[in-house]
């Protein structure tokens, strides 16, 4: 079925986001979701308008029509009718979303949507929050970035009383080698023309809005939290995740369902955008250096997260509760490879900075 035909419904009003003009059928999605951005919109021309992806409002969410939006930005669909996966692929990579589920697949990576992708009348819808506030930014970077990178804002988890997860044995404490990556990391991005800022140098308890303080005083223009990870039952459990921050109107990855926190607006929600583009470098960075078992690009409202004034991540590097990726985890080889990812991913953040500041130039 034509997109087209879920246009005339109820009102539809013109808006401005990300430089293009678009339709935006705005029942049941409060329309500051759409234009809250952190940069000021830039209006183009009317001639560079694209057209609707197709919206239509499930139990009072506004979901989009998933091929149609890729579509736009170059992607070749298949739809399986069996397996019920819509494959989307460009030269850039391929994209997998499956009906009836909020797992999918980005560029080889496990990515996590706020609400399952949902099959509409024949066509795989997914929520217009995910494709607004996560994808598009993500897989297309907007044109109105954020000022280059002067200070890198780099958050030890935990530390002083606080000692964050354990090894199974309770000898191995995260606080000890979240500081011990944050130090390797200060030094790999000492070359950059950017001011490193770390909320801890030692071994001392400082309270989570105290590191968003401090990324906030610095003016951090990126925050990166680093984090390992434990369960308390399921020693097989083991991998990467990498985070950023719920945006408004969407559950956690972890939640099984709505809560009234979902409509609070964070101040870190105002960059959710280039959240997303740094969460994406982070997570393909850090598997394809680690070659850890992909646990998925999830989102969550972690308190650092929330209070920041600049995009940021939370990295969980791996378990330390899992037998295996422990023992890596105490090499300092390993250490030093998790935090050369990590580098890498914000070179390849600035760099999407830049191309997105050049695009908007010309
Ligand atoms: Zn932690």
């Amino acid at each position: 079925m034509s997109p087209r035909l879920y246009l005339p419904r109820a009102s539809i009003t013109r808006t401005l986001r990300g430089g293009l003009a678009f339709l935006a059928l705005v029942a049941g999605l409060d329309l500051a979701v759409l234009t809250a951005d952190a940069a000021p919109q830039r209006a183009r021309p009317r001639s560079e308008a694209s057209a609707s992806p197709g919206r239509v409002t499930l139990g009072g969410v506004s979901y989009s029509d998933a091929r149609a939006a890729f579509s736009r930005l170059g992607y070749k669909s298949a739809w399986n009718a069996k397996t019920l996966d819509l494959t989307l692929t460009s030269p850039s990579g391929v994209v997998v979303f499956t009906a009836d589920s909020r797992e999918a697949t980005v560029h080889g990576m496990r990515l996590f949507l706020g609400e399952s992708a949902v099959l509409n009348k024949g066509v795989l819808h997914i929520t217009t929050i995910d494709m607004e506030r996560f994808l598009l930014p993500m897989l297309r970077p907007e044109r109105n970035a954020p000022r280059p990178l002067r200070v890198i804002v780099i958050d030890a988890g935990h530390g002083g009383n606080d000692s964050g997860t354990r090894s199974s044995d309770e000898k191995l404490m995260e606080k000890t080698y979240t500081i011990d990556v944050a130090r390797r990391l200060q030094r790999l991005l000492a070359g950059g023309d950017w001011r490193v800022v770390m909320t801890r140098t030692d071994d001392r308890y400082i309270p989570l809005p105290e590191r968003a303080d401090i990324a906030n005083a610095a003016k951090a223009d990126l925050f990166i939290s680093i984090h390992f990870n434990a369960v308390a039952n399921g020693a097989s459990v083991r991998g990467t995740e990498t985070y950023v921050l719920t945006p408004r109107f969407q559950r956690s990855t972890s939640s099984a369902k709505s809560s009234p926190e979902d409509k609070v607006e964070a101040p870190g929600n105002r960059h959710d955008a280039w959240s997303a583009v740094l969460g994406y470098h982070m997570h393909l960075k850090l598997l394809s250096k680690l070659k850890t078992e992909d646990r998925g690009y999830k989102r969550a409202r972690f308190a650092v997260l929330r209070l920041v004034n600049c995009p940021g991540v939370l990295v969980e590097a791996g378990y330390l509760s899992n037998a295996g990726e422990a023992r890596r985890i105490a090499d300092a080889d390993y250490r030093g490879d998790i935090a050369e990812a990590l580098a890498t991913a914000v070179y390849s953040y600035s760099a999407s900075l830049a191309s997105a500041r050049a695009a908007a130039a010309k």
